[in-house]
C-alpha cells in the first residue's frame, strides 16, 4: 500500500529543479515527515543559487497540497554555502555520529568545533523555557563545560535582555559574524541585529534561513555545549527546526499542572518522531516559598512533570521553584546562577546541568549489546 511519503514522493517528481532534473532525483530533499495530513521537508541548495530554487520551492509546495488527505504544507529553502555541506558531512558520518532522523535520512551536518548542540523547548510560551536555558548554560559553564547560546526564538528573543546585551554583533568578514561573549560564552541571537521594538514576521522557509544562518554562519569557536532556546510550541517552524537543526538532545521545560504537561507530551512527542533524544524534563516554577514566612505553595500544583517524566520514559532532570528572585535577577540581565553562584537555585541548576551533561555522555555510546544466554 502507498504511504503518504510515497505519494509525496510521486508528487515530487512532476517538480523538475532548475537544470530540469526531477526534484527527488536531485539529491536536495531532506526526509520528508507526513504526520496526520501534515507533511514537512525542505530542500537544501547552495547559497548562490537559492533565487533559482525559490519558485522550485514554491511548486513543489502547491504540488503536495493538491494532493488528496494533506491539509497542509510546508517546505524550507535552506541555504548552504558553496562546498561547505559535503565537506562537513564526511566526517561527522565517518566518526558514526551521525545517527539516523526521522526515517532513517542522515542527520544534518554538524557545526564543526561544537561537539553537542542540546535544544531547550517548550510545549507552550511562558514556562520558563528562556530562563531556563540561560541558567543551565551558566551552570553548564559551572561544570567546566566551554558553552554557547544560540537564541533561536526568533519571534520573542530573549537572550539581549537575559544577559543585558546590547552590543552588535562584530562582522567577522563577508557574511559571517562574531558572537558576543558574555560570562564566558558564546552567544548569538537575531534580538541582537534588530531593534526590540521591530515587529518580526517570518514566513517558514525565511526561518529556516535565518537560524541556519546563526548557526553556521557565526565564528562559534570550539564549544562542548551549544545550548538553543527553542521558539515555544510544537508547530511547522518547531518541527522544521528539530529536524533541520543537527540536535544531539532536548532538554523540555515544563510547569507541574495538568494544562502544560500535555504541551509538554507534544513536544515529546515532536522530538521523538525525527528522532531526537529527549534528555529530560525540567520541572520550573514548582513550589513556591513565601520569601516573608517561608511556607511553601504548590501553584501549579507539585510533581507534575516528575510523573509525566516517568510515564513516558524520559528522565526527570530537577526542579525550579518558583521564586521571585529568579525572576529579578533575569529581569536585572544578571540571571541567578550567574549573580548567585553559591545559592541553592544555582546549585538546583548545576544538579540539572550535570543530569544534562551525563545524558548526553551516554547518547554518544553506542547502544549496550544485548546478549541472550541460551
Ligand atoms: P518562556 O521562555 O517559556 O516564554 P521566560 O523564561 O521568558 O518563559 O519566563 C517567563 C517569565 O517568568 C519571566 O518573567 C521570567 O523571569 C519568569 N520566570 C521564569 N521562571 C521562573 C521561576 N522559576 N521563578 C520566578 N519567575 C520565573
Amino acid at each position: 500500500m502507498a504511504t503518504v511519503k510515497d505519494d509525496v514522493l510521486n508528487a515530487l517528481a512532476a517538480v523538475s529543479g532548475p537544470d530540469g532534473t526531477p526534484l527527488p532525483a536531485t539529491g536536495k530533499l531532506s526526509e520528508i515527515v507526513a504526520d496526520d495530513g501534515k507533511v514537512f521537508f525542505s530542500i537544501t541548495v547552495d547559497a548562490a543559487a537559492v533565487k533559482q530554487w525559490e519558485s522550485v520551492r514554491a511548486r513543489a509546495e502547491r504540488a503536495v497540497r493538491a494532493l488528496p488527505g494533506v491539509t497542509s504544507v510546508m517546505v524550507a529553502l535552506t541555504a548552504e554555502r558553496a562546498g561547505g555541506r559535503t565537506a562537513e558531512r564526511r566526517p561527522q558520518m565517518a566518526a558514526g555520529a551521525a545517527r539516523p532522523h526521522a526515517g532513517g535520512a542522515p542527520a544534518p551536518a554538524g557545526i564543526p568545533g561544537v561537539a553537542a548542540i542540546i535544544a531547550v523547548a517548550s510545549g507552550k510560551g511562558g514556562v520558563g523555557k528562556s530562563t531556563v536555558a540561560v541558567n543551565l548554560a551558566l551552570a553548564l559553564r559551572d561544570l567546566g563545560l566551554k558553552v554557547g547560546i544560540l537564541d533561536a526564538d526568533i519571534y520573542g528573543p530573549s537572550m539581549p535582555k537575559l544577559l543585558a546585551i546590547r552590543d552588535k554583533p562584530e562582522s567577522a568578514g563577508g557574511t559571517r559574524l562574531y558572537p558576543i561573549v558574555r560570562h564566558g560564552m558564546a552567544v548569538m541571537s537575531i534580538g541582537f541585529l534588530v531593534e526590540e521594538e521591530t515587529p518580526m514576521i517570518w514566513r517558514g522557509p525565511m526561518v529556516m534561513s535565518a537560524i541556519t544562518q546563526m548557526l553556521r554562519e557565526v565564528e562559534w569557536g570550539t564549544l562542548d555545549v551549544m545550548v538553543v532556546d527553542m521558539p515555544p510550541g510544537t508547530g511547522d517552524a518547531q518541527l522544521t527546526m528539530a529536524q533541520q537543526v543537527p540536535l544531539k538532545g532536548t532538554v523540555i521545560v515544563s510547569t507541574p499542572q495538568d494544562l502544560a504537561l500535555i504541551d509538554a507530551r507534544r513536544g515529546i512527542a515532536m522530538f521523538r518522531r525525527v528522532n531526537v533524544p529527549v534528555l529530560g524534563i525540567v520541572e520550573n516554577m514548582s513550589t513556591f516559598v513565601c520569601p516573608h514566612c517561608g511556607t511553601r505553595s504548590d501553584i501549579f500544583g507539585h510533581g507534575g512533570a516528575r510523573h509525566e517524566a516517568e510515564r513516558l520514559g524520559v528522565p526527570f532532570l530537577g526542579e525550579v521553584p518558583l521564586d521571585i528572585a529568579i525572576r529579578e535577577k533575569s529581569d536585572a540581565g544578571e540571571p541567578v546562577v550567574a549573580a548567585e553562584s553559591d545559592g541553592v537555585h544555582a546549585q538546583s541548576f548545576r544538579a540539572i546541568a550535570a543530569r544534562v551533561r551525563d545524558g548526553l555522555a551516554a547518547e554518544g555510546r553506542p547502544a549496550p549489546k544485548i546478549v541472550v544466554e541460551a
